[in-house]
């Protein structure tokens, strides 16, 4: 079972890289290691389990967090709705993801983007793209195009810069960390 202290942490080297291109089949250990991040990632949104297991919630994961340098992520979007007992969510798993579209409109998330790879509270804003079109291939290795938009739409960017070596961090100017806020919309 993945824990929290097994994810990179931002000092960590390995999370600087430009993760590689993944070619299909997938291996079994490129499999298993999806599971794993989905499993981490959901029951770290379940208060009881993220409790027990003390895990830091999350909603994103990219396998270079994991010290692989391969370009796939997931994501698990709480989709509970107001008066739901259980809660429900939406996995979405990007293989060799591009951002393929764009709004001109930005967004940025109000109490800050987090990370599992950073451990610190950030100040400051990321400016997002409103609504992106994803391309990416699904574990079968079928081309797949996603459209997201507010809180998936940004975190498809953050996890598409992690396979680059960018962390959200690194979009923050730490002398104006606040930087061009009134021509962003917040979410
Ligand atoms: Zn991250």
């Amino acid at each position: 079972m993945l824990k929290t202290k097994d994810i990179l942490d931002e000092k960590d080297k390995r999370l600087r890289q430009i993760s590689k291109e993944v070619e299909f089949p997938l291996t079994k250990k490129d499999k298993d290691l999806i599971d794993t991040m989905i499993k981490y990632l959901h029951d770290s949104q379940i208060d009881e389990l993220s409790e027990k297991y003390d895990l830091r919630p999350g909603m994103g994961m990219s396998a270079i967090q994991l010290g692989v340098a391969k370009r796939y992520f997931v994501v698990v979007l709480e989709t509970t709705e107001e008066g739901q007992e259980e809660k429900t969510f939406e996995t979405y798993i990007l293989i060799n993801p591009k951002m393929i579209s764009n709004s001109v409109e930005k967004i940025y998330v109000t109490d800050g983007e987090g990370c599992l790879s950073v451990n610190r509270p950030v100040e400051g804003i990321v400016p997002r793209y409103a609504r992106v079109t994803f391309e990416a291939y699904d574990e079968e290795g079928r081309k797949i195009q996603i459209r997201a938009r507010e809180e998936l739409a940004v975190c498809f960017q953050h996890e598409l810069d992690h396979l680059n070596g960018i962390l959200f961090v690194d979009h923050i100017d730490p002398k104006n960390p606040f930087k061009n806020k009134d021509s962003m919309r917040a979410i």
